[in-house]
C-alpha cells in the first residue's frame, strides 16, 4: 500500500459518473483507476489490489453485488473497504450489499464532495485497521512464545480466554475452558484467593500477584499468578510455574544461612535471631542467654584422626546438643513446649551457641551448660576407637551483660576461652575482667607478627648427651622471644598462638635456616660434629612446601643433612598415615635423621611407630619427672626402651634433672638424656664449652668426674 498516494478503484458503468467519481476521489488526494464493469474491475484489482473500491451495484453484465463477492476472494480482498453506490432508499440493495460483503454504502445522486470527505475517512479507518490486525497478530505471537499461562477473566471470574499448558485443569481443550468460570477447572483453595485479586485490581486499578499451588502433570508445583486489568471489567492473569525459582531461592537461603556439615543454623542466621531476641526481650522485659560452646582440644582430634573423623565428631556433636535440648531437657526455660525457647546453631569450625530466650533466671543457663557437657562427654565411636570429647561452655547474659548483639556474642566467646583455659570440660559465666585477657592474647598475636620483621627471636640450645660415653652428641634448638616491652616470653606461651595464626610458618622456617647455619659454624670452628633437633609443629608438617623449605635451609648452611633432625609429634603420626609416610620418607631421603618428641602423650602404640621411618624417640618429660620412685612411670620408661630398641629406635629421655632418674634411665638402657642436670638451653656462645667438657655424673658408687 503506497501510504502518501492511496489508490481507488472506480467500478461503473457511466462514464460521467466515473468521471465525477474521478475528479472527487483526486480531490481527496488518490489516485484512480477506473473500470466500466465487473469482469474489468476484477482483472484490474487482480493486478493492484486498490486500498479502496467504489462499485456501483447496477451494471450490465456482472451486477455489483457479484463484483463485491468475487472482490472479496481476491487475494487481498478480504479487508479492502467497498463502498456500493446503490439507488435512493432501495432497501433491498442496501441488504444485498451489506451480505456481498460491502463496507458501506452511497446512495445515487452522489454529492461528490461528501463522497470525497467519505473515501478520505474510510481510508484512515482502514489504515488503523490494517495497523490493529498486525499489533494482533504481533500480539498473538508474543503469547505464544511466552511459556506461562494466560487467562483473561471478566469480573465474575468467568474465563474469556486462555493460553498455556493446559496439564494443570481436568479439561482438555483451551475451547473447553471458554466462558467457564474458574471454579470449573482449578481446584477451590486457587479460586477463592484469584476471586479476591480479580476485585482487588479491578478496584484498584494497579497490577497484583499471589502464589498457588497446581498439579502440573499430577506433580505439585509452584505457580505464581500476576493479575492486571486487561479492559473494563477484564483481568489479565498470567500464571508462572516459580517451582525452580523458589527452589532455587531456597537453596540460596539454606547455603546462606545454614551449616552443610551439621544442617544446623551457621552464625549469619544466629545473628539475625539474636538480633530479633534481644528487641523482643526489650520490648517485653525478657531474659535471655548466649551460650558459647566450644570442644576441647578439637584441633588434636582433627590431627589425629583425620579431618573426616572430625567431620564426623562435629555433626554428631550437634546432634546431641540439639537432642539433649528436646522436651524435658528445657526445664530451665519458661515456656519449655516453646521451640522458639531455644535456638542451636554452629558459629564456626568447632563452636556452638544455644540461644535461650525466656530464661527465669541466670543461674538457669548452667543447668543447660551442664547438661550439654553431660550429653557430649558421652563416648563416641569414631574410626573403630571410643573417643570421649568435652566441650567448654561460655555463657553471656542479656540485659545482665550487655545490650548489643555482637557483644553478646563476642562475650559468650570469650567466657568459653576462659572457660577452657581453667581447664577442660568446664563453664564459665562472662564478666567484664575477661575481656581485657583476650585483648592481651590479640596484643600478643599482633606483636608476635612484628616480631619476625624485627628479629626479635633468637636460638638457645640444649645439648643431648650420650649416657655410654658421657659426650654430646646433638643439641636441641629452642626459640625465645625478647619481647620489648614483656622481657622473655616462654615458646610455651606464643607458639599456640603462632600456630592459630599461621605465623608458625614464617617462624619455624627461620628457626631452620637459624639453627642449621649455627651448626655448620661450629663445624667450621673446628668443633667435634654433632646433629642438630629442630622442633616442627604439626601445622609446619603439612605444609606442602615443607620439604623444599627443609632443603632450601640445608643447601643455604651448606649443612650436611645428616647433622639435621627434625623433632615431630607423636599426634602427626594418627593423622592421614599414608601421606604422613610419604613425606617422612622423602624427608629421610634427603638423609635427614626423625625423632619423636613427647612420646607416650599421644593415643599410639609402639607396633603402630613400625610403620614410620623414626631414628630416635624422646620420652615425655611427664613421665620422668617422678622417676625413679613412681612405679607406674617406671613401668612406663621401661616399656618405651624396651620397645624402641627392639624397633631399632634410639631414645632420648627429656627432663632430666636428678642423678637418680639418670641412674634409672642408664640401668634401663636409655641412649641419651637432655635435661638440666647437664645443661638448660644456653646460647650459641656456651656450646663450644660444653662440647668441650663431656661429663655426665657418674652412676651412684662411682667417682663423680670433675669439671
Ligand atoms: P619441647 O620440644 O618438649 O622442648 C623441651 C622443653 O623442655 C623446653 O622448653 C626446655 O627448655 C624444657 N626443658 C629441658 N630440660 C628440662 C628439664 O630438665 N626440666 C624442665 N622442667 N624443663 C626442661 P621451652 O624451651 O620452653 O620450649 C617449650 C616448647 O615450645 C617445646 O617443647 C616445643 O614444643 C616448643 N618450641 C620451642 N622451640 C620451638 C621451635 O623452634 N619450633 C617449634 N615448633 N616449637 C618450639
Ligand atoms: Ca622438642
Ligand atoms: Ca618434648
Amino acid at each position: 500500500m503506497n501510504q502518501s498516494a492511496s489508490l481507488v478503484l472506480v467500478v461503473d458503468d457511466d462514464p460521467a459518473t466515473r468521471l465525477l467519481a474521478h475528479e472527487a476521489v483526486v480531490e481527496a488526494g488518490c489516485a484512480v483507476v477506473e473500470a466500466n464493469d465487473g469482469v474489468s474491475a476484477l482483472a484490474c484489482f487482480t493486478e493492484q489490489a486498490a486500498d479502496l473500491v467504489l462499485l456501483d451495484v447496477e451494471m450490465d453484465g456482472m451486477d455489483g453485488f457479484e463484483v463485491c463477492r468475487r472482490l472479496r476472494e481476491l487475494p487481498g480482498g478480504k479487508h479492502v473497504p467497498i463502498l456500493m453506490v446503490t439507488g435512493l432508499d432501495d432497501v433491498t440493495s442496501i441488504q444485498r450489499a451489506y451480505e456481498a460483503g460491502a463496507t458501506d454504502f452511497v446512495t445515487k445522486p452522489i454529492h461528490w464532495l461528501i463522497l470525497g470527505h467519505r473515501v478520505r475517512y474510510m481510508l484512515r479507518a482502514r489504515r488503523s485497521e490494517a495497523e490493529l490486525r498486525q499489533s494482533e497478530r504481533r500480539q498473538r505471537a508474543l503469547l505464544a512464545a511466552i511459556p506461562d499461562m494466560m487467562f483473561r477473566v471478566d469480573r465474575a471470574g468467568r474465563c474469556l480466554d486462555f493460553t498455556g499448558p493446559l496439564e494443570i485443569t481436568p479439561l482438555a481443550s483451551t475451547d473447553e475452558i471458554r466462558g467457564k468460570p474458574l471454579a470449573a477447572f482449578l481446584p477451590r483453595r486457587v479460586v477463592e484467593p484469584a476471586m479476591e485479586r480479580i476485585t482487588e485490581v479491578l478496584t484498584t486499578g494497579r497490577p497484583t500477584s499471589f502464589e498457588c499451588q497446581l498439579p502440573l502433570k499430577r506433580q505439585p508445583r509452584a505457580f505464581e499468578a500476576r493479575l492486571a486489568v486487561s479492559g473494563p471489567d477484564e483481568v489479565l492473569t498470567i500464571v508462572r510455574d516459580v517451582t525452580e525459582r523458589n527452589e532455587a531461592e531456597a537453596r540460596i537461603r539454606r547455603l546462606a544461612y545454614y551449616d552443610e556439615l551439621t544442617g544446623l543454623p551457621n552464625r549469619q542466621y544466629l545473628q539475625e535471631a539474636l538480633y530479633q531476641a534481644v528487641r523482643a526481650a526489650e520490648r517485653n522485659g525478657g531474659r535471655l542467654a548466649l551460650l558459647c560452646i566450644g570442644l576441647d582440644r578439637f584441633q588434636r582430634i582433627n590431627d589425629t584422626l583425620g579431618h573426616a573423623a572430625g567431620d564426623f565428631l562435629l555433626a554428631t556433636v550437634g546432634d546431641c546438643i540439639r537432642n539433649s535440648l528436646r522436651g524435658g531437657d528445657t526445664v530451665a526455660l519458661e515456656r519449655p513446649d516453646s521451640a522458639a525457647a531455644t535456638h542451636v546453631s554452629r558459629i564456626g569450625g568447632d563452636e556452638f551457641t544455644i540461644l535461650l530466650t525466656d530464661l527465669k533466671q541466670d543461674q538457669d543457663a548452667a543447668g543447660v551448660a551442664r547438661r550439654i557437657q553431660e550429653a557430649i562427654s558421652r563416648p563416641i565411636l569414631l574410626n573403630n576407637n571410643e573417643i570421649v570429647v568435652t566441650c567448654s561452655v561460655g555463657i553471656a547474659l542479656y540485659p545482665h551483660d550487655d545490650t548489643g548483639v555482637t557483644s553478646l556474642l563476642k562475650n559468650a566467646d570469650t567466657a568459653m576461652h576462659h572457660a577452657k583455659e581453667e581447664g577442660a570440660g568446664g563453664y564459665r559465666f562472662y564478666s567484664q575482667s575477661m575481656n581485657a585477657t583476650a585483648l592481651e592474647r590479640l596484643r600478643l598475636e599482633e606483636q608476635l607478627r612484628k616480631a619476625v620483621e624485627r628479629e626479635e627471636f633468637f636460638l638457645h640450645y640444649q645439648p643431648q648427651v650420650e649416657i655410654a660415653t658421657g659426650r654430646v652428641v646433638g643439641v636441641e634448638a629452642l626459640i625465645r622471644w625478647h619481647h620489648p616491652e614483656l622481657g622473655m616470653v616462654s615458646p610455651a606461651d606464643f607458639i599456640p598462638i603462632a600456630e592459630e595464626s599461621g605465623l608458625i610458618s614464617p617462624i619455624g622456617e627461620w628457626v631452620l635456616r637459624t639453627a642449621c647455619r649455627q651448626n655448620r659454624a661450629w663445624q667450621e670452628a673446628g668443633l667435634p660434629p654433632i646433629h642438630m633437633s629442630v622442633n616442627l609443629s604439626v601445622r609446619q608438617f603439612r605444609d606442602e612446601r615443607l620439604v623444599d623449605t627443609v632443603a632450601a635451609a640445608i643447601d643455604e648452611a651448606g649443612l650436611a643433612a645428616t647433622r639435621l633432625q627434625l623433632e615431630i609429634t607423636e599426634s602427626l603420626l594418627m593423622e592421614d598415615v599414608e601421606q604422613v609416610i610419604t613425606k617422612l620418607r622423602a624427608l629421610k631421603a634427603m638423609g635427614l635423621a626423625l625423632e619423636v618428641d613427647d612420646f607416650g602423650t599421644g593415643y599410639s602404640s609402639l607396633s603402630y611407630l613400625k610403620r614410620f621411618p623414626l631414628d630416635t624417640l624422646k620420652i615425655d618429660r611427664s613421665f620422668v619427672r617422678e622417676l625413679p620412685g613412681d612405679t607406674d612411670d617406671a613401668a612406663v620408661s621401661r616399656a618405651i626402651i624396651a620397645m624402641a630398641h627392639s624397633l631399632r629406635l634410639r631414645v632420648v629421655a627429656e627432663g632430666v634433672e636428678t642423678v637418680e632418674q639418670l641412674d634409672f634411665l642408664r640401668r634401663e638402657g636409655c641412649d641419651l638424656i637432655q635435661g638440666y642436670l647437664f645443661s638448660r638451653p644456653v646460647p650459641a656462645e656456651e656450646v663450644p664449652a660444653l662440647l668441650a667438657a663431656p661429663l655426665l655424673p657418674a652412676a651412684a658408687g662411682m667417682a663423680a668426674p670433675t669439671g
